[in-house]
């Protein structure tokens, strides 16, 4: 008999485990994939560090989550500085004085705050969704090249009916500051994500190709407490309905190149270029091999957004009204249920970055393992 059953290998699962071992108790990981790591997991190919399920760029304000991963990996100064492609119209990102030089040919930063005051005041009272709130921030120009399109295509839906609260991730400045993130500490984990979950997880039992909601009785036989970091919906065999996510495809392309796109990420903002963004894994890592030689090729990924359906991985909670609902009454059915704990960015239906997952787990612990 385990103490804890942890279902799901990602970054919740992996810290929850790792410190109930740490805590003397007996711990059981699983995962449906072949492959620990949720979705951060990286793979090495011809020397690069592909993430597989997306780009993954540490960075956090919260000096305890910041410590924490640093005992599991060491991370570089990777700064993630992504830049915009409108119809071959190249903008830096976030929204800074680079953007607004290039957008409107303003130089000082009194002249951008003028241009985006004279814009705003289209928006009167306070912002009720994505678009409103896009175009107070930043004004119509930008919203109409910069946020739309590749708003449209991430999340497949009308800028009107999405949360404000999604364009306020990013960062807006009167600086020529190209840093994509507030965050005190960033960076990538040096050797790849997988070997810094794998580290997580040293000296635990895992057992991979192992379906929870498959096996539910048998595996809820063999431990005291679930900790389960699943869809909520699917725990429930989706009875109230079904969460909407959204899910994403990669092609994945090895060119015989030194140098595709001169940077990590560039995002395609208009509405006709069917992928959103595509990443160029080398440059997370300066594009040197683990020795520190020039790698001579290069792998790319091209992303693309789609509505989430059953077999597909779940990437995104739709975080709008009608799904906050309904998760609202999953919420209370979880409540009512014994001896399980429901965890992380799909456990929780929420948006959350990599830092805010693991102090979410830390937090957790404090409560569970005292
Ligand atoms: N966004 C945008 N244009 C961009 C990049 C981001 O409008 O070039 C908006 C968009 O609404 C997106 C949100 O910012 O959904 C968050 O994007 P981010 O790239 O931070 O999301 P991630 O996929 O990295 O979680």
């Amino acid at each position: 008999m385990y103490d804890y059953l942890v279902v799901g290998a990602g970054l919740y699962g992996a810290v929850f485990a790792h410190e109930a071992k740490k805590a003397g108790k007996s711990v059981l990981v699983i995962d449906k994939r072949p492959n620990i790591a949720g979705n951060v997991y990286t793979e090495e190919t011809e020397g690069i560090n592909v993430h597989k399920y997306g780009a993954h760029i540490f960075h956090t304000n919260n000096k305890e989550v910041w410590n924490y991963v640093n005992k599991f990996a060491e991370f570089n100064r990777f700064t993630n500085s992504p830049v915009a492609n409108y119809k071959g119209e190249l903008y830096s990102l976030p929204f800074n004085m680079y953007t607004f030089n290039k957008m409107w040919g303003v130089v000082t930063p009194e002249e951008a705050a003028e241009k985006i005051a004279e814009q705003r005041k289209e928006i009167t009272g306070e912002p009720k969704n994505l678009e409103e709130q896009a175009i107070s921030l930043v004004g119509r120009d930008i919203y109409e090249k910069l946020i739309k399109g590749y708003t449209e295509k991430q999340w497949g839906r009308d800028c009107k009916d999405l949360p404000s609260f999604i364009i306020k991730r990013l960062p807006v400045r009167l600086t020529f500051d190209n840093n994509y993130f507030n965050a005190l500490y960033q960076g990538i984990p040096v050797g790849g994500y997988t070997q810094m979950v794998a580290n997580m997880l040293e000296g635990i039992e895992v057992r991979l190709d192992t379906d929870y909601l498959k096996n539910k009785a048998e595996l809820d036989a063999i431990a005291e407490k679930v900790i389960y970091t699943g869809p909520i919906d699917a725990y429930f065999d989706f009875k109230l309905g079904t969460l909407e996510y959204r899910s994403v495809r990669f092609e994945n392309e090895l060119l015989d190149i030194p140098n595709f796109q001169g940077n990590a990420a560039v995002n395609y903002t208009d509405r006709e270029t069917p992928w959103t963004r595509i990443i160029e894994h080398k440059w997370f890592e300066f594009g040197k091999d683990k020795n520190g030689n020039d790698l001579p090729k290069t792998v790319i990924s091209r992303e693309f957004s789609s509505e989430w359906k059953p077999g597909d991985e779940p990437y995104y909670p739709v975080n709008d009204e009608k799904n906050g609902a309904l998760y609202a009454e999953y919420k209370k059915l979880a409540e009512t249920e014994q001896n399980i704990i429901f965890g992380g960015r799909l456990g929780e239906y929420k948006y959350y970055d990599m830092d805010a997952v693991i102090a979410s787990a830390l937090e957790l612990t404090k409560k569970e393992l005292q």
